[in-house]
């Protein structure tokens, strides 16, 4: 009899080790179970549905179950919840939804791409169904539902991360009057506060309300109440994070990592013999830090993913690690980072100094170009880049993927100012605004006594 492996969680997690999976081994027998009614679908993608740039629900999903059938022989059961694991028998308690009945089908490998939820805070009226947080593309299609029923003018979201920022954005097109909540003293809490201050003035500048060290106690119909009043509020958006679904790992007895992540070792083996976790619900383990982190993005999802395919189907492949690169845009201003920000380097221990430059995207005399600020984070006495942040116009922010490349290669400031950058007018003024932050770092590092 064929091999089964059984995946619980159809997006980029768990389809893509199904699929690779099937590359290494044709004879493998593959089923996958999601409980939402999409599989293999861009979470990515929902600001801009919701902002109306994106038309079609359907655009989102890159392959439906029926494709999966016939193009990878992969079995996808949508509606179906994995609802148990029982590591003894090698089996997994499902629950079909459509039909209501629960039945048990059993594995030889096991893949847990459960992925994550966003943190729902225990206050009064959380479960209002105006009070929505967003992870599956069902629960954006929810939102863009529940934003069209109530003609929503005034949204408020809670949370000033990456999705708070996104969804603000989705709402400023949709036409809604915007207010930003966050308990914390700045935005952006993957930036240093001198970065994310020019990001809470560019929400500003796009007519976003921002409010800061703001503690929201509860919601009604209508209304948002934080500690010093009320906002008025059609529609809530939680951005407060996510926690990674991890209960039936747990309840199994599979051991956890970082903020209650599955711990997976470079081969995303779990604790349990072939079991395999990838995505939101599982540990990555940070290159500059080394230490176990867990970071909830589509980029090492999908890498995880790969890595739990080839393993599963006989194959060898490790996923070294992450260093926290993270890109997005909030109307014109476009946000990244990577590496270590200033304050995370000194709370592990480094001795960093942090440069600020300003610079332009393009040669300062062509038409569009615009404002670009580059961070560095730099280690004192041996020059070595631990990380860096851009806030700036169009074009700006995927320059952070050079710096990630500089920070997972363990390059100085000094050795990036040499690197053989591109230039033309239209793309770069002739210093790169990240090789004139590495000068200037690079003196920075120079000019400071070694520790
Ligand atoms: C609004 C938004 C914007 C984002 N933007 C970006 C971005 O720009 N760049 C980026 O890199 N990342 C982004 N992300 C993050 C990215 O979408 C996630 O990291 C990625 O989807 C994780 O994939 P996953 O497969 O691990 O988890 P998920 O996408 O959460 O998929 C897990 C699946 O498992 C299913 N499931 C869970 N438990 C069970 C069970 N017991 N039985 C059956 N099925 C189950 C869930 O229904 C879900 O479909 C964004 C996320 C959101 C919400």
């Amino acid at each position: 009899m064929a091999e089964r492996l059984v995946v619980i969680g159809g997006d980029a997690g768990g389809m893509t080790a199904a699929t690779n999976a099937r590359r290494m081994r044709n004879d493998l027998e593959i089923v996958a179970f999601e409980r939402s009614t999409r599989v293999s679908y861009s979470a990515c993608g929902i600001p801009y549905l919701v902002s109306g740039e994106v038309a079609e629900v359907d655009a989102l999903v890159a392959r439906t179950p029926r494709e999966f059938r016939e193009a990878n022989r992969i079995d996808v059961r949508i509606e179906h919840e994995v609802v148990g694991i029982d590591l003894d028998r090698g089996q997994v308690e499902v629950h079909d939804q459509p039909h209501g009945r629960t039945f048990r089908i059993g594995f030889d490998h096991l893949l847990i791409g459960t992925g994550a939820r966003p943190v729902r805070p225990d206050l009064p009226g959380i479960d209002d169904e105006l009070v929505i947080g967003v992870q599956t593309l069902d629960d954006g299609v929810r939102l863009l539902a529940q934003a069209e029923r109530s003609r929503c003018q005034r949204v408020v979201v809670v949370g000033g991360g990456y999705i708070g920022l996104e969804m603000a954005e989705a709402f400023v097109m949709w036409g809604a009057e915007v207010t930003l909540v966050d308990g914390g003293p700045h935005l952006m809490r993957t930036l240093d506060p001198d970065m994310a201050a020019l990001v809470t003035k560019a929400l500003e500048r796009h007519s976003i309300e921002v409010r800061t060290g703001v503690t929201v106690t509860g919601f009604e119909p209508g209304a948002v109440h934080t500690a010093d009043g009320r906002i008025p509020a059609d529609l809530v958006v939680l951005g407060l994070g996510v926690t990674p679904n991890t209960e039936l790992a747990e309840a199994a007895g599979i051991a956890l990592g970082a903020r209650g992540s599955i711990k997976v070792d470079r081969r995303q083996a779990t604790s349990h013999e072939r079991v395999w976790a990838a995505g939101d619900c599982a540990e990555s383990f940070h290159l500059v830090s080394q230490r176990p982190v867990h970071v909830a993005l589509g980029t090492v999802a999908n890498r995880q993913g790969r890595v739990a395919g080839i393993n599963i189907g006989g194959g060898y492949a490790t996923f070294p690690g992450v260093v926290g690169t993270a890109i997005t845009k909030v109307c014109s201003t476009e946000v990244a980072r990577t590496g270590l920000t200033e304050l995370e380097a000194a709370r592990d221990g480094f001795r960093a100094i942090g440069t600020v430059i300003e610079s332009t995207t393009r040669a300062g005399y062509v038409p569009d170009t615009a404002p670009i600020t580059v961070k560095l984070v730099t280690e004192v006495g041996t020059g070595r880049l631990l990380g860096g942040q851009i806030v700036g116009g169009a074009g700006a922010a995927k320059r952070i993927d050079t710096l990630a490349m500089a920070v997972t290669a363990g390059i100085t400031a000094d050795e990036l100012i040499n690197v053989d950058l591109s230039y033309a007018p239209p793309f770069s003024p002739v210093w790169d605004p990240l090789a004139t932050a590495a000068r200037v770092a690079a003196a920075q590092v120079a000019a400071t006594p070694a520790p």
